[in-house]
């Protein structure tokens, strides 16, 4: 076989370089939460890689229904990356299949209808999207999703279930351009406020701005900044997802600061491989490489300075939930626990499975609905064995569904964002 032949002439489909690193020993499957559910090896990581391969070498053609079914099963949450003893890379394999995929099997006039409204009129557009949350966070409270379903149309039970995953309340963000530090400067940043942040978290941002700016670092908010492209990439969109990472390097790459800080771990997991992203991009690639080495998430960046004072108390008994692009995407996981331990009082509880994904995974909890709702249940019923009334993460689509799926249980426990839970520590306090 010719290392040349590629089927499809698509820059984004997997390499042979990145597929020929599996040496097919299994040790991922364990960890693999779609085979954790289904048992079967095509929804392994190994049996994604191997279909990925009969691919490559032209045996199976990248729009065949099984090819596109596994691919599109996996939740590209990472797990498999940080099980991998042979330093398999299988987000950037998944995320190019998903483009090849894309690129030879013509999406239908509706889906193509909806990928152009979703990924160029929604996402990228702050206003628009904080327009479309509040009318939909309205359309929830007004019992909207009870309709739905009673409808009994597929269609309506998807939007009901939709429209469940919402929040109470959905918060625009409006802040400073520059919130100064208090006391002593320790440091500089710029806040990357992002899509779903920005139009339904906003309190989540100011909270970040304000726990960073107790801290002693100064945080300044650009605006021309827009979404960061990591949905339009888990959907195989990688030259939408282009675009949007080269508006945030012109947008970020002028500011005098030491960190990019992102408080959902999805953007940051993202953002840091705009180097990865935009590499064959000769105008771009090196300026894209510097922007991804200033990026960090929240808690990584607050945990690595350590906390000026400690915060307020806060009794409470308490679970981390390791959102899988800040564990598996961005190896974070000390930080996040160390700042949980600087409150006295929580008692943070172990969680079983802390480390497997809770079925939101971008879109996947509309795209799989099924599996995402297999995978919350596991994660609820694990939150529910360890006792506690309130669970910490740090991932807006986590936060959102693992909430949801707290409510169809019936529990009344709280799932709150770690730097909202440090905001309200330190007022406490
Ligand atoms: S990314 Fe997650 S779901 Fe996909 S193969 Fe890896 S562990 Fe399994
Ligand atoms: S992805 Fe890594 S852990 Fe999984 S089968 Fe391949 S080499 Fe082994």
């Amino acid at each position: 076989m010719t290392t040349s032949f590629l089927p499809y002439p698509n820059a984004d489909a997997p390499s042979e370089e990145l597929i020929s690193r599996c040496v097919h020993c299994g040790l991922c499957l364990p960890s693999c939460p779609t085979f954790a559910v289904l048992g079967v090896e095509t929804d392994s990581p190994r049996g994604r890689i191997r279909l990925m391969k009969t691919v490559w070498e032209g045996r199976v053609s990248a729009d065949a229904p099984s090819f596109e079914k596994h691919i599109g099963q996996c939740l590209d949450c990472r797990a498999c990356e940080t099980a991998c003893p042979s330093g398999v890379e299988y987000g950037k394999l998944v995320e190019a299949a998903r483009s090849q995929i894309l690129a030879v099997r013509r999406p239908s006039a509706i889906e193509r209808a909806i990928r152009t409204a979703a990924f160029d009129w929604l996402l990228p557009h702050r206003r628009v999207l904080a327009a479309f949350a509040t009318l939909s966070v309205a359309a929830k409270r007004a019992k909207m999703p009870t309709l739905l379903r009673a409808s009994r149309l597929h269609a309506g039970r998807r939007l009901a279930e939709m429209l469940e995953l919402l929040p109470e309340r959905a918060t625009a963000e409006r802040m400073e351009t520059v919130v100064p530090a208090q006391g002593a400067r320790r440091g500089t940043v710029a806040l990357f406020a992002g899509c779903v942040m920005g139009s339904v978290f906003g309190d989540t941002n100011r909270a970040t701005a304000r726990v960073l700016a107790r801290n002693g670092v100064e945080v300044h908010v650009t605006r021309p900044q827009t979404c960061c492209g990591a949905l339009h990439a888990h959907a195989g969109e990688r030259d939408r997802a282009r675009a949007l990472a080269r508006r945030n390097i012109a947008a970020f790459e002028g500011l005098a600061v030491e960190a990019i800080i992102v408080n959902a771990a999805g953007c940051g997991a993202a953002m840091k491989e705009y180097g990865w992203l935009l590499k064959d991009d000769p105008a771009w690639a090196a300026r894209a490489t510097a922007f991804a080495a200033r990026v960090r998430d929240a808690t990584e960046y607050l945990g690595d300075l350590g906390l000026r004072e400690p915060p307020g108390p806060v009794r409470v008994r308490a679970v981390y939930d390791d959102p899988c692009h800040l564990l598996h995407g961005q190896r974070v996981q000390a930080q996040p626990r160390a700042l949980l331990a600087a409150i006295p009082g929580l008692d943070l509880a172990p969680l079983a499975e802390a480390d497997m994904c809770c079925g939101s995974a971008g879109t996947y909890n509309v795209t799989q609905p099924e599996l995402a709702r297999a995978l919350l249940e596991r994660k609820v019923a694990n939150i529910q064995r360890s006792g506690a009334e309130l669970v910490v993460t740090a991932n807006p689509g986590c936060l959102m569904q693992i909430q949801a799926g707290l409510r169809r249980a019936g529990s009344t426990a709280r799932v709150v964002h770690l730097i909202d839970l440090l905001d309200e520590s330190y007022r406490a306090g």
